[in-house]
This record gives structure tokens, C-alpha cells and sequence, in this order.
């Protein structure tokens, strides 16, 4: 399965396989030489990160970069370490690449959903509830103790601050203690504790500060620190916020030979190892959400009328709903902009198709020309919207095909509707009203469903050609 990605350092969309993906990522996150069993467990996790990104599973994508479902940009799409994508991939080791092909499509889910999964590197006896890290409780990122990583020893854990320095990184003021040797009243107060010892939260010069935010601004290992008042010597157990899977317990886990499942479920508490469910070939359309835009309702000032007095709107409605029936059955998720004959303003139009946050968008409509001599079939996309671009060719194709009609040509343009949908969007004249043979192929029913089995024909054939 490929991905769309946006290399964040390039400005650059291209398509990554999913299993590439995840071999750069556990290679950038785990040390080379770990045991194989670690390795699965985070191969999986990444392959579950991933996965709730994807729109297959109900993720958003990524929000800032149009038809990508993920970006490299450090923190907004993935939780993980980003690697370089420049990198060989003939540089990736060995025991990662076994360790995708042999947990192949594994993920862990928890009440059928991919988890968020989250690791730290050592969390020094106990790894944390969700709450007292990111606020919100979640069930499976609940505290368990961890003995593995007790005995490894850390480099860096002690840190050393003068009261000027911990001024301008916490951005307080310090009321100097006349005694700084023995006198810690007014620098650091109102210190709360958990059972394991980490830091929940402590006022330093009068202002309170969460564990975590302090670890995070001073560049602490972890949460779990004692001070001193001399010098300020921050002392850490364990390193990284605590949440979810210890790395250095589930390397020694995988070393005295527990097996991967064994050590996600010990840290992920009540999840499951699914597979992950891929697009299936009989229902090509899984899990997209497409809107289609029927153009022109009644009382619509701009709706074309043929001499033989055929309506566009009529005619567009119907396609819509023909082409929403054979895509919902190929499991797609469609919906219409409109449900009635009634007209809807642009504006309204794209607020609804936003409000559903569709892979792609489809506005079916037809041309007129001041006289009966124009005639074919013409396609719009959006300045720079290469995935409707793309789109635009196949519906060229088989819509040129199934109508036996002329390409007119497939155009870059402006228009209103295209811009303000935020998704990939494409907008087909199909034929002219203004033409006598396009008018009587419009007016018959079976060239209707024509119309709309070339439309799905044509999202199918994009789709496939995504690797899908
Ligand atoms: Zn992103
Ligand atoms: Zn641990």
C-alpha cells in the first residue's frame, strides 16, 4: 500500500510505500542492534501509528497538505522521531526489514481502533497513567511497573542549573534566600508526588508548573528528579515522559526471551494485536469519503434548459444519485450537497462538503454555448491540485469512452466552489444543452447511468493507481 507523504524539508509530496515507512522510522527510533522480539513490538507500534493517521481507519490525514496522509514536519502528524527520508534504504538493518515482513499488517487496536502507542525511552520502575502526562485518560495508557530498565544505568541524569538560569528558562523570579545553602522556601514549593515518585507538579518562583513541564523545558530525563539547593543539581530516575511502552524494559523483556505480544500487552493494558485491515479488492473504495455536488437546483437563476426542455438540474440530480448507489456499494462513503430539487448557494454547498471531510469532491454539471454548435465533454480542477488533476484525466477517459463524446479538455481554473473545498476537487461539464445530440444523449435515462458508471470507473482507476 502506498502513502501519500509530504517531505516537510522539500515542500514535496511523493508516494512511500507503507512497509518503507515504517522500517525508516523504527530505524531512526530503536538502536541497531536490539533484540528481534523489541524490534517487532515497535515495528508494530509504527505500523499502528501509521494506521491512525489513514483515513482507511477513520484518522484525518494530514490537515495541512492537500490529499497527504501524513507529513514529515516534526509534531504534526506523527508522535515519532521523522526520519531522513534521503537515507538508502539499503542502509535500514537487516532485523528491521525481517521484523516488518514477519509482523506483516500487524496493529494494535483497542476496542477495534488503532491505539496511539505512545513509547519513552526509560521510564526508571513505572510507567505512567495518561492523565498525569497528557491530561485525558485513556485505558490502555494506564501505570504498570516496570523492574526491566532498573539496572541500566544513565548517562546525563544529573543537570545543573544556577537560580538566574532556572529565571530565564521558567521565565519567573526568584526572591534570593538570604542563606542559598540551606534555604530553599520560595524556590521550589508546593512539590506533589506520586506512589513511584515523579514529579506531578511543584511551584517554582511562586508559579506552578506541571512534572512534565518542567522535564521538558530544563531538558530533564524524566519526572521522577530530586534538587538540591546548592547548585541546583537536578537528579533524574529513568528518561522521557513515561507513557506507554519503556524501550529499555522491552529490550531487557526481549532479551531474558519474552516474546513481542508478551511485551506490548504488558504495556499497553487490554489491547489487542489485529490485522490491519487492508482496502479489499472487491470493495475497491473502503473507507473514502467522497461528496458529489448535483449543480444547478430549482430556482437556480443560471440553470440551463435544452430546447426539448430538459432541465440540468433534473439531469445532474440523477447522475449524483446513481453514481452515490455504485459507490457506497464499493464501500465508499458518499454523500450529496443536496438530497432534494432545491437549489443550494455555493457557499452552502462548500460548508457541507467540508463538514464531511471528503477524500475527494465531484460538482456534476452542464454547459451551455450561445449557439447549438459547441459540444463535448470538459473537466476543471483547481490551480495546483495535482490529485485532481489526476482525477481529471481518468474521468476524461472514460467519460470521453462511455458518451462517445469530444474532449474539450481538461483546465486549470479558479473557480469559487473548487477553492473553498478543502479536499481534492473536480468539476465536469459533462455535455452542452445547447447542442442537439448532447441534449438527446442527456435526456435518456441509460446514458445517465452511463455517465455515472464512467464517474465511478474513473475514481476506481485514481484510486488503483494510488496503489490501492
Ligand atoms: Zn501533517
Ligand atoms: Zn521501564
Amino acid at each position: 500500500m502506498l502513502l501519500n507523504v509530504f517531505l516537510w524539508n522539500k515542500s514535496l509530496k511523493v508516494k512511500v510505500h507503507i512497509d518503507e515507512l515504517i522500517e525508516r522510522i523504527s530505524a531512526y527510533n530503536i538502536k541497531e542492534n536490539s533484540y528481534p522480539e523489541m524490534v517487532k513490538c515497535f515495528v508494530i507500534m509504527a505500523r499502528t501509528e501509521l494506521a491512525r493517521k489513514m483515513k482507511l481507519y477513520g484518522g484525518s490525514g494530514c490537515g495541512k497538505n492537500k490529499g497527504c496522509e501524513i507529513c514529515t514536519e516534526p509534531g504534526h502528524c506523527l508522535e515519532y522521531g521523522i526520519p531522513n527520508m534521503d537515507i538508502p534504504i539499503e542502509n535500514i538493518p537487516l532485523g528491521i526489514k525481517e521484523a516488518v515482513k514477519e509482523t506483516k499488517n500487524k496493529i494494535i487496536t483497542f476496542e477495534g481502533k488503532p491505539i496511539k502507542p505512545y513509547f519513552h525511552y526509560k521510564c526508571g520502575g513505572a510507567t505512567e497513567n495518561s492523565e498525569n502526562v497528557i491530561g485525558n485518560k485513556i485505558t490502555y495508557l494506564r501505570k504498570v511497573f516496570c523492574k526491566y530498565c532498573s539496572n541500566v544505568e544513565d548517562k546525563d541524569k544529573d543537570k545543573f542549573f544556577t537560580l538566574e538560569e532556572l529565571e530565564s528558562m521558567l521565565n519567573i523570579k526568584i526572591t534570593k534566600p538570604e542563606n542559598e545553602y540551606y534555604n530553599i522556601n520560595g524556590i521550589f514549593e508546593k512539590v506533589e508526588v506520586d506512589e513511584e515518585g515523579r514529579i506531578k507538579s511543584m511551584n517554582v518562583g511562586g508559579k506552578k508548573f506541571k512534572g512534565t513541564e518542567i522535564m521538558n523545558i530544563l531538558n530533564l530525563n524524566s519526572t521522577r528528579f530530586n534538587y538540591m539547593p546548592v547548585r541546583f543539581l537536578i537528579s533524574c530516575i529513568g528518561k522521557g515522559h513515561g507513557l506507554g511502552l519503556c524501550l529499555i524494559g522491552s529490550e531487557k523483556m526481549a532479551e531474558i526471551g519474552m516474546g513481542h505480544t508478551d511485551i506490548l500487552n504488558y504495556y499497553y493494558t487490554g489491547i489487542e494485536i489485529d490485522e490491519m485491515q487492508l482496502p479489499e479488492s472487491d470493495k475497491p473504495l473502503k473507507g473514502r469519503i467522497i461528496v458529489l455536488d448535483a449543480a444547478s437546483g430549482l430556482g437556480d437563476i443560471n440553470e440551463a434548459e435544452s430546447v426539448t426542455g430538459l432541465k440540468e438540474g433534473e439531469v445532474n440530480f440523477f447522475i449524483a444519485s446513481e453514481l452515490r448507489k455504485l459507490l457506497s456499494d464499493n464501500g465508499a462513503k458518499v454523500f450529496l450537497t443536496r438530497e432534494n430539487e432545491e437549489h443550494i448557494v455555493l457557499s452552502k454547498r462548500a460548508e457541507i462538503a467540508n463538514s464531511k471531510k471528503p477524500d475527494i469532491f465531484i460538482s456534476i454539471s452542464q454547459n451551455t454555448f450561445q449557439n447549438e454548435t459547441a459540444s463535448g465533454t470538459e473537466i476543471y480542477h483547481y490551480r495546483e491540485d495535482n490529485e485532481g488533476k489526476e482525477l481529471s484525466g481518468f474521468l476524461m477517459e472514460e467519460l470521453s469512452k462511455q458518451l462517445k463524446s469530444n474532449r474539450r479538455g481538461i483546465r486549470e481554473v479558479e473557480f469559487y466552489l473548487l477553492r473553498e473545498v478543502r479536499c481534492s476537487a473536480v468539476l465536469i461539464e459533462l455535455l452542452y444543452m445547447t447542442n442537439p445530440i448532447d441534449a438527446e444523449k442527456l435526456a435518456s435515462p441509460n446514458m445517465q447511468k452511463k455517465a455515472a458508471a464512467a464517474i465511478y470507473e474513473a475514481i476506481k482507476k485514481y484510486y488503483m493507481a494510488q496503489g490501492y
